[in-house]
């Protein structure tokens, strides 16, 4: 006989670490699932490769499915107890009306009148959230910042200082992206999870992958029953659960979902990527732009596509790996004699991270074998865009005196889309609680629910949306639960 528990989880970032957290928390049995292995701040190094092997996804490409000019985008996402927010940079910003309404036109989500979502439902979510995180405004800017700032000044658009989940403890080392190394930087790994699963109230289970949900026939139609596993030894495993939350991450949720046979057409579809670049100037003097707090300031002045569609991140350079490997000219990429100059250099550069919003035009497919693929469709105006985005970072850097412009290939960590939420199920994977339109007990909860790609850091919204979820499948309207609650000492 299979185990049983209130709520199988599979993925433990900012969407599922929080479903876990929350519904431990309220006294629900609950298993929690991750691919990636479980490391805390003791294992975490300044060792960038280390960190990428370990804790890192293998970066995953997505192909211009059309014209191949367009350009290849290169995914980042974490693999380990945590998600991505073990290897993010915890900036915590709120969806604005604008992207509620982009949300509404594009799936049209409601709360429980049957009204279109809007800040008034999520923002008792985002308290919540900002309450175990801790937020803070991250005015410690360094000289660099300050002298980019006076860029900004100078082109007539305005650096301000962000809101963060990092606390005092924060050293600005710069590492943020292999971990941090203080718990200063507070992931779903080090809050969510560790509180309930040191008091032995939730059970995690790192190095297990979810081969698939186990979908079955009931009597009102589709439901799920558990999931399938298979652990770090190669063992296969079945568990039994009154609902299962997939929440792996925008670009494997549909993946879960298309192996489960979950039948609608639209898994994998309207993904957003978010995409981004590094645009870096060369100063004449040391900068040391490694040795930061990694974003400390952001220009929101564009966030609006009718303002422009993007927004500009300060400061950071990666270490030197993510620094060079991606470094491109004006000839393309670079290598050879030019690209060692610009190493050699690594200590004068600063960078500033453009975001740009996209359309969701791009998708996750499953190829004949099951092999997982990501495509992108960028249309005109996103790659306008871009390229507005990116004169203006230019623009800024020689402002502030920088003598020499470099930037990166196009890559995200943004990923979102592909289960989208909605009322209606041809404009939508699952209902605005999560919940499959096909398959009753069946939940997403994580970034591949965002209807419409937001323009600005998107954790803090799939975490508010995963507490929702949670009081919702503990309010257990449907009896999927049963009231079975565990005894929590
Ligand atoms: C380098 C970096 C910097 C970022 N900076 C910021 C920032 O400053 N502010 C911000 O708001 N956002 C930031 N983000 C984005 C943010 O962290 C993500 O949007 C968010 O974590 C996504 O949440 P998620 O739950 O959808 O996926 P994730 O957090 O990626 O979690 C998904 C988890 O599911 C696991 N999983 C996948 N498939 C399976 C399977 N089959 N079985 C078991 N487990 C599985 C994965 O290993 C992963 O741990 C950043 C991301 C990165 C990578
Ligand atoms: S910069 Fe701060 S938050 Fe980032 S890894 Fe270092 S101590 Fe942690």
């Amino acid at each position: 006989m299979s185990e049983r528990f209130d709520v199988v989880v599979v993925g433990s970032g900012a969407g599922g670490g929080v479903v876990a957290g929350e519904l431990a928390r309220k006294g629900r049995s609950v298993l929690l699932l991750e691919v990636g292995p479980h490391r805390t701040a003791a294992d975490f190094t300044r060792w960038e490769a280390h960190a990428m092997h370990d804790i890192w996804w293998p970066i995953r490409m997505a192909m211009p499915s059309s014209d191949p000019s367009t350009g290849i985008v290169a995914l980042v996402a974490g693999r380990c107890v945590g998600g991505s927010t073990t290897i993010n940079t915890k900036v915590a910003l709120r969806a604005t009306q604008h992207e509620y309404d982009k949300w509404r036109e594009a799936s049209a989500p409601v709360n429980d009148r049957g009204e279109p979502l809007g800040p008034g439902d999520l923002d008792p979510y985002y308290e919540r959230v900002a309450e175990v995180l801790g937020m803070r405004e991250r005015t410690d800017w360094l000289e660099n910042t300050r002298m980019v700032s006076r860029g900004f000044d100078a082109v007539g658009a305005h650096l301000e200082p962000v809101i963060s989940y990092t606390d005092e403890n924060c050293m600005k080392c710069g590492s943020c992206l292999q971990g941090c190394p203080t718990n200063a930087g507070k992931s779903t790994q080090n809050t969510y999870i560790s509180v309930p699963w040191a008091r032995g109230q939730l059970e995690l289970r790192a190095e297990c992958h979810v081969d698939r949900v186990l979908v079955e026939q009931g009597a009102g139609g589709l439901e799920a029953r558990g999931v399938e596993y298979t652990d770090a030894d190669g063992a296969r495993h079945t568990v039994d659960a009154g609902a299962v939350v997939v929440a792996g991450g925008a670009l494997n949720t549909p993946q879960i979902l298309l192996r489960s046979g979950v039948p609608n057409p639209l898994i994998g579809r309207h993904l957003g990527l978010h995409p981004a670049m590094f645009v870096f100037g060369r100063f004449d003097e040391p900068q040391d732009a490694h040795r930061v707090y990694p974003i400390t300031a952001h220009c929101m002045d564009f966030q609006r596509d009718e303002d422009g569609g993007f927004v500009v991140e300060a400061i950071t350079v990666q270490d030197p790996i993510g620094f060079t490997v991606a470094l491109c000219d004006e000839n393309g990429p670079m290598w050879g004699r030019p690209l060692v100059d610009a190493a050699r250099d690594y200590r004068h550069w600063i960078g500033l991270l453009l975001m740009v919003n996209d359309d969701n035009n791009a998708s996750v497919t499953l190829d004949d074998e099951g092999r997982e693929q990501f495509w992108t469709d960028f249309q005109p105006v996103e790659i306008e865009r871009r390229e507005k985005g990116a004169r203006f970072c230019r623009d800024v850097l020689e402002a502030a005196g920088a003598t020499r412009i470099l930037w990166s290939s196009p890559a995200t960590t943004h990923m979102q889309g592909g289960c989208r939420m909605g009322s209606d199920p041809a404009t939508s994977v699952v209902d605005s609680h999560g919940e499959s339109h096909e398959v009753r007990r069946l939940f997403a909860g994580d970034s591949s629910v965002i209807p419409r790609t937001l323009s600005a850091n998107p954790s803090y919204t799939i975490m508010a949306l995963a507490t929702r979820l949670a009081e919702h499948l503990d309010a257990d309207p449907h009896g999927y639960l049963q009231d079975q609650r565990a005894v929590v000492a």
